[in-house]
């Protein structure tokens, strides 16, 4: 039997930072984040600089040396300053929904004694370059156009840290659109999850997830939180994500969905 036709339990933190996020420490390198994860117990992470998935190269080379699977991501935000997560299975999806959302970030320099700076790191851990334009601005994409983006890009959509004060779907928009389509929402634990989905009967047909949002070292998760996934391929951990009525959805439409 091979490793790819069994169940196997994956710890997992779906939302980390990079040193290019301007508001991530500088010792947020791909290199410290995977050596971070080891030393955790995780077995897969996912790099989500705001509006930028830059860096996620460099740490999947990396996460390869050192047997951590790395989901190329980004946390997007929206026209509504609303932060939603998009994992993808392959990094050239990745970096086509990159240039995307580059086009629609509405362009401020960035000023790094302010925000912080944004590094770009190769695979050595080595500095390569800096971002200039402020990363953690909004961009001009509206929450209602995410799903049809999510389709064309292969990702999958994760509407971040959903009941947080700022910068969430329930913060900024104050409710969940009827015709959402998303079917994994993370989640703090700020509020009790029965409260929570009372309030928003959507999420009950939700899987929800915890992760760290680390922008320090120290934040990334500790092995608390598992998925359990047939094969260790990247494609197989997004597809354990999904709830089982939206993977059938998703094979009716696309055979290659991610
Ligand atoms: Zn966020
Ligand atoms: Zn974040």
């Amino acid at each position: 039997m091979s490793e790819n036709d069994r169940v196997q339990s994956y710890f997992y933190d779906f939302h980390i930072h990079t040193c290019l996020s301007p508001c991530g420490d500088e010792d947020m390198t791909p290199g410290n984040i995977i050596l971070m994860a080891k030393l955790k117990g995780l077995d897969v992470i996912a790099i989500t600089d705001h509006n930028t998935c830059r860096n996620c190269e460099a740490a999947m080379k990396q996460g390869e040396r050192q047997g951590i699977i790395v989901i190329p991501g980004m946390e997007l935000t929206t026209k509504e300053e609303v932060h939603v997560l998009f994992l993808f299975s392959s990094l050239s999806k990745a970096m086509e929904f990159d240039s995307y959302v580059y086009q629609h970030l509405i362009k401020v320099k960035n000023v790094p004694d302010f925000f912080g700076r944004q590094l770009l790191m190769d695979e050595e851990d080595q500095v390569i370059g800096e971002e200039n334009m402020l990363l953690i601005q909004a961009t001009d994409i509206p929450f209602s156009s995410l799903a049809a983006l999510e389709k064309r890009y292969h990702g999958l959509m994760i509407p971040a840290h959903i009941e947080k004060g700022s910068n969430s779907l329930l913060s900024n928009l104050g409710f969940i659109p009827k015709e959402s389509a998303f079917c994994v929402a993370e989640w703090t634990g700020i509020q009790g999850r029965k409260i929570l989905e009372k309030e928003n009967p959507y999420l009950k047909s939700c899987r929800l997830i915890r992760d760290s949002d680390a922008h320090a070292l120290g934040m990334i998760s500790e092995a608390e939180h598992m998925i359990e996934a047939l094969g260790n391929s990247r494609e197989a951990i997004l597809e354990a994500l999904l709830i089982p009525e939206y993977k059938e959805e998703r094979k009716d439409g696309d055979e290659n969905s991610y």
